[in-house]
Protein backbone atom coordinates (compact mmCIF):
# COMPACT_ATOMS: atom_id res chain seq x y z
CA UNK A 1 0.00 0.00 0.00
CA UNK A 2 1.24 3.49 -0.80
CA UNK A 3 0.60 6.66 0.40
CA UNK A 4 -0.65 7.68 4.11
CA UNK A 5 -1.76 3.96 4.88
CA UNK A 6 1.47 3.78 7.23
CA UNK A 7 -0.74 6.80 9.48
CA UNK A 8 -3.67 3.73 9.72
CA UNK A 9 -2.96 2.25 12.93
CA UNK A 10 -2.71 -1.54 13.89
CA UNK A 11 -6.02 -2.12 14.86
CA UNK A 12 -7.13 -3.75 18.38
CA UNK A 13 -9.05 -4.60 21.12
CA UNK A 14 -8.56 -1.95 24.24
CA UNK A 15 -9.86 -3.68 27.76
CA UNK A 16 -8.74 -2.81 31.24
CA UNK A 17 -6.21 -0.77 30.10
CA UNK A 18 -4.27 -3.33 27.72
CA UNK A 19 -4.16 -3.22 23.84
CA UNK A 20 -5.11 -6.38 22.56
CA UNK A 21 -4.17 -7.55 19.24
CA UNK A 22 -5.65 -10.06 17.06
CA UNK A 23 -4.35 -13.47 18.10
CA UNK A 24 -6.42 -16.25 17.02
CA UNK A 25 -9.75 -14.12 16.93
CA UNK A 26 -11.99 -14.06 13.91
CA UNK A 27 -10.91 -10.70 12.31
CA UNK A 28 -13.26 -8.81 9.60
CA UNK A 29 -11.13 -6.66 7.10
CA UNK A 30 -11.78 -2.60 7.42
CA UNK A 31 -12.09 -1.42 3.71
CA UNK A 32 -10.74 2.62 2.04
CA UNK A 33 -14.39 3.05 0.65
CA UNK A 34 -12.61 5.59 -1.96
CA UNK A 35 -10.63 2.52 -2.86
CA UNK A 36 -11.62 -0.40 -2.48
CA UNK A 37 -8.25 -1.52 -0.57
CA UNK A 38 -7.67 -3.03 2.64
CA UNK A 39 -6.57 -1.03 5.38
CA UNK A 40 -6.37 -3.78 7.89
CA UNK A 41 -8.18 -6.46 9.82
CA UNK A 42 -10.04 -5.60 12.58
CA UNK A 43 -10.08 -8.45 15.62
CA UNK A 44 -13.52 -9.73 17.02
CA UNK A 45 -13.76 -9.68 20.78
CA UNK A 46 -14.56 -13.38 22.31
CA UNK A 47 -16.64 -13.51 24.77
CA UNK A 48 -13.91 -14.05 27.63
CA UNK A 49 -13.02 -10.29 26.26
CA UNK A 50 -16.50 -9.54 26.16
CA UNK A 51 -16.84 -10.59 30.02
CA UNK A 52 -13.18 -9.08 30.83
CA UNK A 53 -14.22 -5.77 29.47
CA UNK A 54 -17.48 -5.40 31.76
CA UNK A 55 -15.65 -6.78 34.81
CA UNK A 56 -13.33 -3.54 33.69
CA UNK A 57 -15.64 -1.20 33.54
CA UNK A 58 -17.41 -2.42 36.88
CA UNK A 59 -13.83 -2.00 38.56
CA UNK A 60 -12.77 1.44 36.31
CA UNK A 61 -16.40 2.82 37.36
CA UNK A 62 -15.52 2.46 41.18
CA UNK A 63 -12.50 4.32 40.12
CA UNK A 64 -13.54 7.05 38.16
CA UNK A 65 -16.18 8.15 40.07
CA UNK A 66 -13.62 8.62 42.85
CA UNK A 67 -11.37 11.42 41.00
CA UNK A 68 -12.63 14.55 41.83
CA UNK A 69 -14.78 16.25 38.49
CA UNK A 70 -11.96 19.35 38.33
CA UNK A 71 -9.27 16.13 37.93
CA UNK A 72 -11.63 14.38 35.48
CA UNK A 73 -12.02 17.41 33.68
CA UNK A 74 -7.68 18.07 33.33
CA UNK A 75 -7.63 14.39 31.80
CA UNK A 76 -10.69 15.10 29.21
CA UNK A 77 -8.79 18.58 28.59
CA UNK A 78 -5.07 16.85 27.90
CA UNK A 79 -6.86 13.78 25.75
CA UNK A 80 -8.38 16.93 23.64
CA UNK A 81 -4.75 18.31 23.39
CA UNK A 82 -3.07 15.48 22.15
CA UNK A 83 -5.69 14.27 19.53
CA UNK A 84 -4.95 18.17 18.09
CA UNK A 85 -1.63 17.92 18.40
CA UNK A 86 -1.40 14.96 16.24
CA UNK A 87 -4.47 16.18 14.50
CA UNK A 88 -2.91 15.62 10.86
CA UNK A 89 -2.51 11.82 11.81
CA UNK A 90 -6.30 11.93 12.96
CA UNK A 91 -8.00 13.22 10.30
CA UNK A 92 -6.04 11.53 7.60
CA UNK A 93 -6.84 8.39 9.58
CA UNK A 94 -10.71 9.04 9.75
CA UNK A 95 -10.87 10.30 6.25
CA UNK A 96 -9.17 6.83 5.08
CA UNK A 97 -11.71 4.48 6.67
CA UNK A 98 -14.90 6.55 6.34
CA UNK A 99 -14.15 8.54 2.66
CA UNK A 100 -14.86 11.76 4.38
CA UNK A 101 -13.23 14.71 2.79
CA UNK A 102 -9.92 15.73 4.61
CA UNK A 103 -11.63 19.19 5.01
CA UNK A 104 -14.60 18.13 6.24
CA UNK A 105 -12.63 15.34 8.83
CA UNK A 106 -10.42 18.49 10.47
CA UNK A 107 -13.97 20.02 11.28
CA UNK A 108 -14.95 17.37 13.20
CA UNK A 109 -11.92 17.07 15.28
CA UNK A 110 -12.26 20.52 15.84
CA UNK A 111 -15.70 19.70 16.71
CA UNK A 112 -14.69 16.33 18.71
CA UNK A 113 -12.20 17.92 20.92
CA UNK A 114 -14.89 20.63 21.77
CA UNK A 115 -17.08 18.23 22.64
CA UNK A 116 -14.12 16.41 24.96
CA UNK A 117 -13.53 20.28 26.40
CA UNK A 118 -17.13 21.11 27.23
CA UNK A 119 -17.83 17.89 28.85
CA UNK A 120 -14.56 18.76 31.13
CA UNK A 121 -15.61 22.00 32.32
CA UNK A 122 -19.59 20.44 32.24
CA UNK A 123 -18.65 17.76 34.83
CA UNK A 124 -18.12 20.21 37.93
CA UNK A 125 -21.21 21.56 37.21
CA UNK A 126 -23.28 18.75 38.43
CA UNK A 127 -25.33 20.56 40.99
CA UNK A 128 -27.62 19.13 43.32
CA UNK A 129 -29.41 21.41 45.54
CA UNK A 130 -31.01 21.74 49.19
CA UNK A 131 -34.45 21.48 49.98
CA UNK A 132 -36.09 24.15 52.64
CA UNK A 133 -36.01 22.08 55.55
CA UNK A 134 -39.68 20.75 56.91
CA UNK A 135 -38.59 20.06 60.74
CA UNK A 136 -35.51 22.21 62.91
CA UNK A 137 -32.57 20.14 62.40
CA UNK A 138 -33.27 18.29 59.37
CA UNK A 139 -31.51 18.31 56.21
CA UNK A 140 -33.54 17.48 52.65
CA UNK A 141 -30.57 17.08 49.56
CA UNK A 142 -31.20 16.61 46.07
CA UNK A 143 -27.38 14.94 44.49
CA UNK A 144 -26.61 13.84 41.28
CA UNK A 145 -24.32 11.22 40.80
CA UNK A 146 -22.56 9.25 38.32
CA UNK A 147 -25.35 6.47 36.93
CA UNK A 148 -22.90 4.00 36.51
CA UNK A 149 -20.95 1.95 33.53
CA UNK A 150 -22.49 2.73 30.33
CA UNK A 151 -22.63 0.84 27.02
CA UNK A 152 -22.02 3.03 23.79
CA UNK A 153 -22.55 2.13 20.30
CA UNK A 154 -21.75 4.38 17.21
CA UNK A 155 -22.06 4.20 13.59
CA UNK A 156 -18.99 5.54 11.11
CA UNK A 157 -20.40 8.68 9.74
CA UNK A 158 -19.24 10.84 12.33
CA UNK A 159 -16.13 8.49 13.54
CA UNK A 160 -14.48 10.83 15.40
CA UNK A 161 -17.53 12.92 16.64
CA UNK A 162 -19.83 10.17 17.90
CA UNK A 163 -17.12 8.32 19.92
CA UNK A 164 -15.76 11.99 21.49
CA UNK A 165 -19.91 12.69 22.24
CA UNK A 166 -19.99 9.30 24.23
CA UNK A 167 -16.65 8.98 25.90
CA UNK A 168 -16.98 12.62 26.85
CA UNK A 169 -20.44 12.54 28.25
CA UNK A 170 -19.93 9.48 30.12
CA UNK A 171 -16.52 10.36 31.53
CA UNK A 172 -17.20 13.84 32.49
CA UNK A 173 -20.21 12.29 34.37
CA UNK A 174 -18.02 10.06 36.56
CA UNK A 175 -19.07 7.27 34.25
CA UNK A 176 -16.68 4.53 32.78
CA UNK A 177 -17.88 2.77 29.06
CA UNK A 178 -17.73 -0.24 27.11
CA UNK A 179 -17.48 1.46 23.68
CA UNK A 180 -18.19 -0.36 20.56
CA UNK A 181 -17.72 1.94 17.78
CA UNK A 182 -18.75 0.90 14.40
CA UNK A 183 -16.50 -1.78 12.21
CA UNK A 184 -16.05 0.71 9.60
CA UNK A 185 -14.37 3.27 11.04
CA UNK A 186 -12.57 1.44 13.82
CA UNK A 187 -8.86 3.40 14.06
CA UNK A 188 -10.74 6.87 14.84
CA UNK A 189 -12.28 5.52 18.12
CA UNK A 190 -8.79 4.00 18.53
CA UNK A 191 -6.88 6.99 18.29
CA UNK A 192 -9.29 8.39 20.81
CA UNK A 193 -8.87 5.89 23.32
CA UNK A 194 -5.42 6.02 23.39
CA UNK A 195 -5.10 9.54 23.45
CA UNK A 196 -7.61 9.19 26.75
CA UNK A 197 -5.04 6.47 28.00
CA UNK A 198 -2.41 8.61 27.52
CA UNK A 199 -3.72 11.46 29.20
CA UNK A 200 -4.41 9.40 32.38
CA UNK A 201 -7.84 7.72 32.19
CA UNK A 202 -7.05 5.01 34.31
CA UNK A 203 -7.51 0.93 33.61
CA UNK A 204 -11.35 -0.11 32.72
CA UNK A 205 -12.80 3.03 32.39
CA UNK A 206 -12.62 2.64 28.87
CA UNK A 207 -12.93 0.36 27.01
CA UNK A 208 -13.26 -0.74 23.49
CA UNK A 209 -14.60 -3.69 21.60
CA UNK A 210 -15.64 -4.63 18.26
CA UNK A 211 -17.28 -7.81 16.80
CA UNK A 212 -20.46 -8.95 14.97
CA UNK A 213 -22.86 -5.85 16.08
CA UNK A 214 -26.22 -8.37 16.82
CA UNK A 215 -24.29 -9.94 18.88
CA UNK A 216 -21.79 -7.81 21.20
CA UNK A 217 -24.39 -5.49 21.68
CA UNK A 218 -27.09 -7.33 23.35
CA UNK A 219 -24.78 -9.13 25.31
CA UNK A 220 -22.98 -6.02 26.86
CA UNK A 221 -26.39 -4.78 27.73
CA UNK A 222 -27.52 -8.23 29.27
CA UNK A 223 -24.09 -8.51 31.86
CA UNK A 224 -26.33 -6.71 34.57
CA UNK A 225 -23.43 -4.30 34.93
CA UNK A 226 -24.63 -1.44 32.04
CA UNK A 227 -26.55 1.11 33.56
CA UNK A 228 -27.29 3.27 30.69
CA UNK A 229 -27.30 2.80 26.78
CA UNK A 230 -25.66 5.77 24.56
CA UNK A 231 -26.93 4.60 20.68
CA UNK A 232 -26.38 6.32 17.96
CA UNK A 233 -27.51 4.74 14.30
CA UNK A 234 -30.07 3.91 12.31
CA UNK A 235 -34.17 3.33 13.52
CA UNK A 236 -34.79 -0.06 13.45
CA UNK A 237 -31.50 -1.11 15.44
CA UNK A 238 -32.50 1.10 18.08
CA UNK A 239 -35.73 -0.08 18.55
CA UNK A 240 -34.21 -3.58 18.87
CA UNK A 241 -32.02 -2.63 21.07
CA UNK A 242 -34.48 -0.69 23.29
CA UNK A 243 -35.97 -4.08 24.08
CA UNK A 244 -33.40 -5.80 25.31
CA UNK A 245 -32.74 -2.41 28.06
CA UNK A 246 -36.18 -3.02 28.69
CA UNK A 247 -35.45 -6.05 30.07
CA UNK A 248 -33.14 -4.23 33.33
CA UNK A 249 -34.74 -0.93 32.58
CA UNK A 250 -31.67 0.32 31.36
CA UNK A 251 -31.46 4.22 30.68
CA UNK A 252 -31.53 4.84 26.92
CA UNK A 253 -30.45 8.10 24.77
CA UNK A 254 -31.10 7.12 21.56
CA UNK A 255 -29.19 9.21 18.79
CA UNK A 256 -31.64 7.97 15.44
CA UNK A 257 -31.88 8.68 11.82
CA UNK A 258 -34.48 11.89 10.25
CA UNK A 259 -35.60 12.88 7.06
CA UNK A 260 -34.83 16.06 7.11
CA UNK A 261 -36.97 19.02 5.83
CA UNK A 262 -36.40 22.03 4.49
CA UNK A 263 -38.88 24.93 4.06
CA UNK A 264 -37.94 27.51 1.72
CA UNK A 265 -40.46 30.64 1.37
CA UNK A 266 -40.81 33.44 -1.03
CA UNK A 267 -38.41 35.99 0.17
CA UNK A 268 -34.78 34.74 0.51
CA UNK A 269 -31.86 35.86 -1.29
CA UNK A 270 -32.67 32.74 -3.63
CA UNK A 271 -28.91 32.51 -4.74
CA UNK A 272 -27.38 32.47 -0.93
CA UNK A 273 -29.76 29.67 0.25
CA UNK A 274 -28.95 27.57 -3.41
CA UNK A 275 -25.04 28.04 -1.83
CA UNK A 276 -26.31 26.74 1.56
CA UNK A 277 -28.66 24.05 0.77
CA UNK A 278 -25.96 22.26 -2.07
CA UNK A 279 -23.31 22.57 0.43
CA UNK A 280 -25.38 20.70 3.13
CA UNK A 281 -26.50 17.85 0.94
CA UNK A 282 -23.18 17.33 -0.24
CA UNK A 283 -21.74 17.46 3.65
CA UNK A 284 -20.32 13.97 3.84
CA UNK A 285 -22.16 12.78 1.11
CA UNK A 286 -25.35 13.22 2.59
CA UNK A 287 -24.49 10.47 5.30
CA UNK A 288 -25.34 13.08 7.88
CA UNK A 289 -28.41 11.82 10.33
CA UNK A 290 -29.56 15.92 9.92
CA UNK A 291 -28.76 15.94 6.34
CA UNK A 292 -31.51 18.20 4.68
CA UNK A 293 -33.13 15.41 2.65
CA UNK A 294 -36.51 16.80 1.45
CA UNK A 295 -37.05 20.37 0.00
CA UNK A 296 -40.12 22.02 -0.33
CA UNK A 297 -40.10 25.64 -2.34
CA UNK A 298 -42.29 28.02 -2.63
CA UNK A 299 -43.75 27.44 -6.31
CA UNK A 300 -43.36 31.35 -7.17
CA UNK A 301 -39.17 30.34 -6.84
CA UNK A 302 -39.27 26.68 -7.78
CA UNK A 303 -38.13 26.48 -11.08
CA UNK A 304 -35.14 28.47 -10.60
CA UNK A 305 -34.26 26.81 -7.71
CA UNK A 306 -34.39 23.76 -9.37
CA UNK A 307 -32.06 24.82 -12.02
CA UNK A 308 -29.67 26.46 -9.76
CA UNK A 309 -29.63 23.70 -7.55
CA UNK A 310 -28.78 20.89 -10.11
CA UNK A 311 -25.92 24.15 -11.39
CA UNK A 312 -24.30 24.08 -8.50
CA UNK A 313 -24.32 20.03 -7.66
CA UNK A 314 -23.20 19.65 -11.08
CA UNK A 315 -19.70 21.74 -9.94
CA UNK A 316 -19.27 19.69 -6.68
CA UNK A 317 -15.97 17.90 -7.00
CA UNK A 318 -16.01 14.12 -6.34
CA UNK A 319 -13.12 12.25 -6.00
CA UNK A 320 -10.55 11.00 -3.52
CA UNK A 321 -11.44 12.53 -0.13
CA UNK A 322 -8.02 12.99 0.73
CA UNK A 323 -7.76 15.81 -1.98
CA UNK A 324 -7.72 19.39 -0.07
CA UNK A 325 -10.30 20.90 -2.71
CA UNK A 326 -12.83 17.74 -3.02
CA UNK A 327 -16.56 18.55 -2.15
CA UNK A 328 -17.88 15.01 -2.20
CA UNK A 329 -15.92 11.54 -1.26
CA UNK A 330 -17.09 8.19 -1.51
CA UNK A 331 -20.16 6.51 0.22
CA UNK A 332 -19.04 4.36 3.11
CA UNK A 333 -19.53 0.98 1.20
CA UNK A 334 -21.33 -0.89 -1.30
CA UNK A 335 -24.50 -1.75 0.30
CA UNK A 336 -25.11 1.99 1.01
CA UNK A 337 -24.76 2.79 -2.62
CA UNK A 338 -26.86 0.18 -3.83
CA UNK A 339 -29.76 0.90 -1.30
CA UNK A 340 -29.83 4.71 -2.41
CA UNK A 341 -29.74 3.12 -5.81
CA UNK A 342 -32.45 1.72 -5.75
CA UNK A 343 -34.18 4.32 -3.71
CA UNK A 344 -33.83 6.74 -6.51
CA UNK A 345 -35.01 4.40 -9.45
CA UNK A 346 -37.96 3.20 -7.71
CA UNK A 347 -38.89 6.75 -7.05
CA UNK A 348 -38.31 8.03 -10.96
CA UNK A 349 -40.22 4.39 -11.55
CA UNK A 350 -42.84 6.23 -9.44
CA UNK A 351 -43.07 9.67 -11.76
CA UNK A 352 -40.27 11.84 -10.59
CA UNK A 353 -37.85 13.76 -12.63
CA UNK A 354 -34.14 12.72 -12.48
CA UNK A 355 -32.38 15.88 -13.49
CA UNK A 356 -28.20 14.50 -12.55
CA UNK A 357 -26.62 11.75 -11.39
CA UNK A 358 -28.96 8.55 -10.59
CA UNK A 359 -25.56 6.45 -11.20
CA UNK A 360 -22.16 5.27 -9.38
CA UNK A 361 -19.31 6.70 -11.05
CA UNK A 362 -17.29 3.58 -12.86
CA UNK A 363 -13.83 2.80 -11.19
CA UNK A 364 -12.50 1.88 -7.62
CA UNK A 365 -14.14 3.33 -4.63
CA UNK A 366 -17.93 3.27 -3.99
CA UNK A 367 -18.33 6.62 -5.25
CA UNK A 368 -22.35 7.51 -6.61
CA UNK A 369 -23.01 10.85 -8.40
CA UNK A 370 -25.09 14.02 -6.89
CA UNK A 371 -28.09 13.24 -7.80
CA UNK A 372 -31.73 15.58 -7.89
CA UNK A 373 -35.02 14.65 -7.96
CA UNK A 374 -38.12 16.48 -8.41
CA UNK A 375 -41.59 16.33 -8.44
CA UNK A 376 -41.90 13.03 -6.46
CA UNK A 377 -45.10 11.40 -5.22
CA UNK A 378 -45.04 11.26 -1.38
CA UNK A 379 -46.00 7.40 -1.86
CA UNK A 380 -42.00 7.35 -3.57
CA UNK A 381 -40.56 5.07 -0.67
CA UNK A 382 -36.89 8.17 -0.71
CA UNK A 383 -40.03 10.08 0.07
CA UNK A 384 -40.61 8.37 3.55
CA UNK A 385 -37.43 6.54 4.42
CA UNK A 386 -34.01 8.36 4.96
CA UNK A 387 -32.02 8.13 2.08
CA UNK A 388 -28.75 8.76 3.64
CA UNK A 389 -26.75 9.51 0.36
CA UNK A 390 -26.14 12.06 -2.17
CA UNK A 391 -29.66 12.78 -3.15
CA UNK A 392 -31.31 15.91 -2.83
CA UNK A 393 -35.68 15.53 -3.53
CA UNK A 394 -37.50 18.74 -4.39
CA UNK A 395 -41.27 19.54 -4.36
CA UNK A 396 -42.88 22.55 -4.86
CA UNK A 397 -45.61 23.97 -2.16
CA UNK A 398 -47.95 26.81 -2.17
CA UNK A 399 -49.55 27.15 1.05
CA UNK A 400 -47.68 27.85 4.71
CA UNK A 401 -50.07 25.49 6.78
CA UNK A 402 -50.11 22.74 3.90
CA UNK A 403 -46.41 22.74 4.05
CA UNK A 404 -46.31 22.63 7.69
CA UNK A 405 -48.04 19.77 7.50
CA UNK A 406 -45.85 18.19 4.39
CA UNK A 407 -42.90 18.55 7.01
CA UNK A 408 -44.14 16.94 10.01
CA UNK A 409 -45.62 14.16 7.63
CA UNK A 410 -43.40 11.62 8.57
CA UNK A 411 -42.91 9.49 11.79
CA UNK A 412 -39.43 11.04 12.36
CA UNK A 413 -38.38 14.47 14.09
CA UNK A 414 -34.65 15.25 14.35
CA UNK A 415 -33.56 18.32 12.26
CA UNK A 416 -35.83 20.58 10.48
CA UNK A 417 -34.78 23.69 8.25
CA UNK A 418 -36.58 26.98 6.70
CA UNK A 419 -35.78 29.99 4.93
CA UNK A 420 -38.01 33.03 5.30
CA UNK A 421 -37.03 36.67 6.12
CA UNK A 422 -40.31 37.20 7.48
CA UNK A 423 -40.52 37.34 11.72
CA UNK A 424 -43.78 36.09 12.04
CA UNK A 425 -43.61 33.04 9.91
CA UNK A 426 -40.01 32.12 11.50
CA UNK A 427 -41.65 32.57 15.45
CA UNK A 428 -44.66 30.04 13.64
CA UNK A 429 -42.16 27.40 12.60
CA UNK A 430 -40.46 27.19 15.90
CA UNK A 431 -43.97 26.86 17.31
CA UNK A 432 -45.07 23.90 14.85
CA UNK A 433 -42.33 22.00 13.19
CA UNK A 434 -42.13 18.59 15.15
CA UNK A 435 -38.25 18.01 15.56
CA UNK A 436 -35.66 18.33 17.76
CA UNK A 437 -33.50 20.20 16.26
CA UNK A 438 -34.18 23.28 14.06
CA UNK A 439 -32.52 25.95 11.83
CA UNK A 440 -33.95 28.76 10.55
CA UNK A 441 -32.22 30.47 7.84
CA UNK A 442 -28.71 27.97 8.95
CA UNK A 443 -27.75 24.63 8.58
CA UNK A 444 -25.75 25.17 11.57
CA UNK A 445 -27.40 23.46 14.17
CA UNK A 446 -24.97 21.90 16.66
CA UNK A 447 -22.43 22.91 18.88
CA UNK A 448 -21.42 21.82 22.03
CA UNK A 449 -23.20 23.36 24.53
CA UNK A 450 -26.56 23.01 22.37
CA UNK A 451 -28.58 20.09 23.05
CA UNK A 452 -28.24 17.46 19.80
CA UNK A 453 -31.18 14.85 19.70
CA UNK A 454 -34.63 14.05 18.01
CA UNK A 455 -38.02 13.16 19.07
CA UNK A 456 -40.77 10.87 17.51
CA UNK A 457 -39.11 8.15 16.43
CA UNK A 458 -35.90 9.75 15.85
CA UNK A 459 -35.32 9.23 19.35
CA UNK A 460 -35.37 10.30 22.95
CA UNK A 461 -32.76 11.84 24.86
CA UNK A 462 -30.04 14.76 23.61
CA UNK A 463 -26.05 14.45 23.55
CA UNK A 464 -24.42 17.67 24.61
CA UNK A 465 -25.19 20.85 26.22
CA UNK A 466 -26.51 20.18 29.95
CA UNK A 467 -28.79 17.69 28.75
CA UNK A 468 -26.21 15.29 27.77
CA UNK A 469 -24.26 15.20 31.19
CA UNK A 470 -27.65 14.90 32.85
CA UNK A 471 -28.14 12.41 30.69
CA UNK A 472 -25.65 10.29 32.41
CA UNK A 473 -26.25 11.43 36.11
CA UNK A 474 -28.86 9.89 38.29
CA UNK A 475 -31.41 12.40 40.72
CA UNK A 476 -30.50 10.82 44.64
CA UNK A 477 -32.90 12.48 47.61
CA UNK A 478 -31.49 12.55 50.81
CA UNK A 479 -33.64 13.26 53.09
CA UNK A 480 -31.92 13.61 57.11
CA UNK A 481 -33.73 14.03 60.53
P1 LIG B 1 -26.63 1.15 12.37
O1 LIG B 1 -27.85 1.21 13.21
O2 LIG B 1 -26.52 0.05 11.36
O3 LIG B 1 -25.32 1.04 13.29
C1 LIG B 1 -25.11 1.87 14.40
C2 LIG B 1 -24.37 1.08 15.48
O4 LIG B 1 -25.17 -0.05 15.85
C3 LIG B 1 -23.03 0.51 15.02
O5 LIG B 1 -22.16 0.45 16.11
C4 LIG B 1 -23.43 -0.88 14.57
O6 LIG B 1 -22.32 -1.75 14.62
C5 LIG B 1 -24.48 -1.25 15.58
N1 LIG B 1 -25.42 -2.24 15.07
C6 LIG B 1 -25.77 -2.49 13.79
N2 LIG B 1 -26.65 -3.51 13.71
C7 LIG B 1 -26.88 -3.91 14.99
C8 LIG B 1 -27.70 -4.90 15.57
N3 LIG B 1 -28.47 -5.69 14.82
N4 LIG B 1 -27.71 -5.00 16.91
C9 LIG B 1 -26.95 -4.21 17.68
N5 LIG B 1 -26.15 -3.25 17.17
C10 LIG B 1 -26.11 -3.08 15.85
O7 LIG B 1 -26.50 2.55 11.68
P2 LIG B 1 -25.42 3.02 10.61
O8 LIG B 1 -25.84 2.55 9.27
O9 LIG B 1 -24.05 2.69 11.07
O10 LIG B 1 -25.56 4.59 10.72
C11 LIG B 1 -26.52 5.28 9.99
C12 LIG B 1 -27.72 5.61 10.83
O11 LIG B 1 -27.32 6.30 12.01
C13 LIG B 1 -28.66 6.52 10.11
O12 LIG B 1 -29.99 6.13 10.34
C14 LIG B 1 -28.39 7.87 10.76
O13 LIG B 1 -29.44 8.79 10.65
C15 LIG B 1 -28.12 7.47 12.16
N6 LIG B 1 -27.37 8.52 12.84
C16 LIG B 1 -28.02 9.25 13.81
C17 LIG B 1 -27.36 10.29 14.45
C18 LIG B 1 -28.04 11.12 15.49
O14 LIG B 1 -27.34 11.79 16.25
N7 LIG B 1 -29.35 11.10 15.60
C19 LIG B 1 -26.03 10.57 14.11
C20 LIG B 1 -25.40 9.80 13.14
C21 LIG B 1 -26.09 8.76 12.51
Amino acid sequence: MSGPHHLYPELQLFIDGEWISRGSRKTEPVLNPATGEVLGELPHATQADLDRAIAAAQKGFRVWRSFMPEKRGEILRKAAELLKADGERVTTVATLESGKPIAQSRIELHMATEVLEWYAEEGRRAYGRVLPQRQPGTRLLVVKEPIGPVAAFTPWNFPQGNPARKLGAALGAGCSCVLKAAEDTPASAILMAKALQEAGVPDGVVNLVFGVPSEVCPYLLRSGVIRKLSFTGSIPVGKELMKICAERMIRTTMELGGHGPVLVFDDVNLEHVLDLCVTAKCRNGGQVCVSPTRYYIHRSLYAKFVEGFVARIGRVRVGDPLDDTIGMGPLIHARRREAVHALIQEAVQQGATLHTGGESIPGPGFFYRPTVLSDLPDSARIMNEEPFGPVALLNPFDEFDAVVEQANRLPYGLAAFAFTENGKRLKLLGERIETGMLGLNTFAISVPESPFGGVKESGHGSEEGIEGLDACLITKYISEA
